[in-house]
């Protein structure tokens, strides 16, 4: 029962974002493409109010952050180097009767598997407790199909990169591929750092990008998507004070969900432990939150030691050291990673945001978004569109608004009662409408989104009442 609410309220989410121009299934017109979606107006408007609030929190709101922005095709060598060529592999395996793909650690009992040491091993390049090789003819066992039942074959690995060639010839010289995590780049880029803005140790790059993953299995709307957006920090330390850094993220990430509405009993804490870590990390956390479909990772926080500058180090040649004035020695610095997914966190946000209640014996969705996160800050609407001086007063309030907040929007489709439905379920958290007496006093009512009430507000005070 539980369940059936729970998979009925990520439906709900669904055709909501849809309706109201949030988020479309990618090339819907010919059938779609799996893994793939496209944001409309509000939902570009959402995603980039999420990445304002990291870019504040996280990167300019501190002194010891720089801002990244890598191209998204590296030379190939990056990828060798990083461990991605030869190891960001997730177990596939193929029904034999209806020909479904799965991801085999996603069916079954996979997380036992994961434990057992003789048969998995870990992925060198990403610490990930779910990304593993089958190690020697290891055997898997699963339960069968879970979609017709049917016998699955053995597991193989496939490499979730997407491959392209660069330039008119297609060999193997010129294979490259689209990034799975936006974190290489920013490896790749240490000296150049350096040599350019000379930090001081501790400090961080911090990027947002587009990352693709040609995952087995895309599901649960945004969640597991192919093409998607991270937001990472690779936070450079002395080796001796990872530990200090990677408490103040923790602290840190646990502010940001909160900041975006996330309650924190929505989200928990996974101490990954040892031994379904990658070799080089000495800790992660996984990130929960309790999506409407369960319990899943939304970011991760990890210590990657020196693993990625070292192996750049050794493949390219160049000297990735750091020089410490106060020691006069030089060592390669160790990282610590928080990592988050922006669509993980835009679903995240709309489910935790999503509410249903009864207002005048109706009902109604809204969106209960925090105000800094609402795609529309504040809806002005004349009483009635037919009525050139509420429309032209209504317009009046509306410029005056825009010079002053970020996002303004007038409404005056349909009646009354349908634009609050449409803001509301868009999440703006304020609406004001012009009428009659507002061409006598100068006044207007102030409707406030989650509890509907309106209270009459003299215009010169609007912006100082609204106050978001
Ligand atoms: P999962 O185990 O769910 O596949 P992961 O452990 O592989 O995730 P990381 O490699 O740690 O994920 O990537 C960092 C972040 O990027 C994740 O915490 C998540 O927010 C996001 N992310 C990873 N894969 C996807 C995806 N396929 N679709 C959307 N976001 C993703």
């Amino acid at each position: 029962m539980e369940k059936n609410k729970q998979t009925d309220l990520l439906e709900k989410i669904v055709a909501l974002c849809k309706r109201r121009g949030f988020v479309f299934p990618g090339s819907e017109i010919y059938g779609g493409l799996s893994g793939f979606w496209d944001y409309g107006h509000y939902g570009a408007l959402l995603k980039e109010n999420i990445k304002q609030v990291w870019w504040g929190q996280f990167v300019d709101g501190r002194e010891d952050m720089f801002r990244f922005d890598a191209a998204i095709v590296m030379n190939q060598k990056v990828w060798q180097a990083s461990g991605h060529a030869k190891g960001f592999a997730d177990p596939l395996v193929e029904c034999e009767k209806c020909k479904k793909q799965f991801r085999e650690d996603q069916i079954g009992n996979s997380r036992l598997n994961l434990k057992d040491s003789e048969k998995v091993q870990p992925l060198p390049a990403r610490t990930q407790p779910d990304k593993v090789i089958l190690a020697g003819t290891g055997i898997v066992q699963s339960s069968g199909c879970p979609d017709c039942g049917g016998r699955l074959g053995e597991a193989r690995q496939f490499n979730m990169m997407f491959r392209t060639h660069v330039g008119a010839i297609e060999d193997d010289f010129a294979l490259s591929y689209l990034r799975p995590e936006t974190a290489q780049g920013m490896f790749a880029n240490f000296k150049n750092t350096i040599d350019s803005l000379h930090p001081k140790l501790p400090f961080g790059l911090a990027q947002i990008g587009k990352a693709f993953r040609n995952e087995i299995a895309p599901r649960d709307f945004l969640f597991r998507a192919r093409e998607f957006e991270q937001m990472e920090i690779e936070y450079f330390v002395r080796p001796s004070e990872w530990e200090k850094s990677f408490e103040e993220f923790r602290e840190q990430t646990k502010r940001f969900f909160t900041s975006l509405g996330l309650s924190p009993k929505s989200v928990h804490e996974l101490e990954v432990p040892d031994n379904e870590r990658a070799h080089y990390s000495k800790r992660t956390i996984d990130f929960e939150f309790d999506y409407p479909f369960g319990r899943k990772e939304l970011s991760g926080l990890a210590y990657r030691t020196d693993f990625d500058l070292s192996a750049h180090q050794e493949n390219s040649g160049v000297p990735l050291e750091y020089l410490d004035e106060e020691s006069k020695t030089k060592f390669i610095p160790h990282v610590i990673e928080p990592s988050f997914g922006v669509d993980r966190l835009v679903l995240a946000v709309l489910s935790s945001a999503y509410t249903e209640d009864e207002m005048g014996g109706d009902k109604r969705t809204f969106l209960k978004l925090p105000p800094k996160i609402a795609p529309v800050k504040v809806a002005v609407f004349p009483l009635l569109k037919n009525k050139p001086k509420l429309v032209e007063k209504a317009r009046e309030i509306y410029k005056m608004l825009k010079k002053e907040i970020d996002s303004v929007e007038f409404d005056d489709n349909g009646n009354i009662g349908k634009r609050y439905r449409r803001q509301d379920e868009i999440g703006t958290p304020v609406a004001i409408t012009c009428d009659f007496q507002t061409l006598d006093d100068n006044t207007v009512t102030v409707r406030d989104r989650d509890s509907g009430k309106q209270e009459r507000v003299r215009t010169e005070d609007l912006v100082k009442k609204i106050n978001l």
